[in-house]
């Protein structure tokens, strides 16, 4: 049967990034004679523009039925100033939501060649290669009850951090598996010293590693996660933790590889049906100039492929194509070190070249 994908472009460099990825999709298609079918649908902004809205029902009912989503990014100035309804970033937390992807895979990987592009020091971040798995649909973002009391001396303001078991055991499900497939090691991150929620997270996740004995697992309080991040981070390989903690983390590790332009990610549901998407965002100040970094993008059509489209050997070899495209020396501008960059139109020739000669 065929599988199906969903590609919503979306706004700015999304749009630039997706025809990236269309025209890789195109070649492998032909090459591993892959029984995809596609689908592309305005989002955002530019459909706000031409349907009043940043997520038409047709969208959420296409998506609904995808196997695979593969989301540009979404947003400019100019829909700055939109009710929240019609902002282009409600298609995307709209999708999250409706499609229910509860669990967010953030890979942040260095290539060697371009250690000098991250902040820290090139001995500790060489060989960098961590996965955050982080959950994405419930706690303190989504806890009830909330709001804002403005009537009473002194008045305040209050949220609530709370995980059901199930959803607890959901992600950390995912987060094993995943380990499973790397280096096998797993570090749970939470504040058990001083939260309820935290202690119940790492209980549950505790009892659960009787079923994964191949996963060493560790704990790590999350504030000493964000420093052993900075100070050691290849101490680690997958490290899951709750919607609040996994964003702070993921943002942290995504800044240890010098460019946004090159990080991919994976957001599912239980039955890995998900949406991929760059972790970058529109990027006004580069939009239709031809140079934003396609690869995040293409990283992410990768994770597609692995987790959603069932077809783990064509994501290896897309993965080790953009290896060799970074060793042969191919750089767009975020990471170029000098005047010699390719457009971002030219990036994707590049791969299919590679993958053609492999
Ligand atoms: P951004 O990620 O768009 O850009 C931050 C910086 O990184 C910019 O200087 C940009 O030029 C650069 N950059 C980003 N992606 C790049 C790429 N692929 N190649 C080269 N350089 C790249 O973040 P921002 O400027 O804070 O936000 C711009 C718009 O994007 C806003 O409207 C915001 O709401 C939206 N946004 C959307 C998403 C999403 O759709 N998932 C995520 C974040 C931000």
């Amino acid at each position: 049967m065929s599988k199906k994908i969903l590609v919503l472009p979306g706004d700015g460099i999304g749009q630039e990034v997706t025809a990236s990825v269309l025209q890789i999709l195109d070649f492998i298609i032909k090459k591993f004679s892959l029984n995809f079918s596609i689908d592309k649908l305005d989002v955002g902004g530019t459909a706000y523009e031409k349907f009043g809205s940043p997520i038409p029902e047709t969208v959420l009912t296409a998506a609904k039925k995808a196997d695979a989503v593969l989301f540009g990014a979404v947003g400019a100035p100019q829909w700055d100033g939109l009710s929240w309804e019609d902002r282009p970033e409600n298609a995307l937390l709209t999708l999250r939501k409706e499609l229910n992807l509860f669990a967010n895979l953030r890979p942040a990987f260095l290539f060697n060649e371009l250690s000098n592009a991250s902040p820290l020091k090139e001995k500790i971040i060489e060989g960098l290669d961590i996965l955050i798995v982080r959950e994405l649909t419930g706690g303190i973002y989504f806890g009830e009850p909330r709001g804002v009391v403005d009537d009473q001396s002194p008045n305040y303001a209050f949220n609530t951090m709370i995980y059901n078991e199930d959803e607890i055991r959901r992600i950390a499900k995912i987060a094993f598996e995943s380990a499973q497939k790397r280096k096998g090691r797993l570090c749970s991150v939470e504040k058990a010293n001083v939260l309820e929620v935290s202690k119940f997270w790492r209980s549950i996740v505790t009892e659960m590693s009787e079923e994964y004995p191949d996963v060493e697992l560790s704990h790590q309080l999350a504030d000493n996660a964000a420093m052993q991040l900075v100070l050691n981070p290849n101490q680690f390989d997958v490290i899951v933790a709750s919607n609040l903690f996994g964003d702070i983390l993921s943002d942290i590790a995504a800044t240890l590889t010098g460019s946004i332009g090159m990080l991919p990610s994976a957001s599912l549901d239980s039955s890995f049906k998900g949406m991929y998407e760059p972790c970058h965002g529109s990027a006004p100040d580069i939009a239709n100039q031809d140079l934003a970094n396609p690869l995040a993008m293409i990283g992410s059509l990768s994770m597609a492929l692995r987790y959603s489209l069932e077809e783990e050997t064509v994501a290896n070899k897309i993965d080790k194509a953009i290896k060799k495209f970074i060793q042969k020396g191919f750089r767009t501008k975020d990471i170029a070190t000098d005047v010699n960059y390719l457009k971002t139109s030219e990036v994707a020739e590049k791969i299919i070249e590679i993958l053609e000669n492999e």
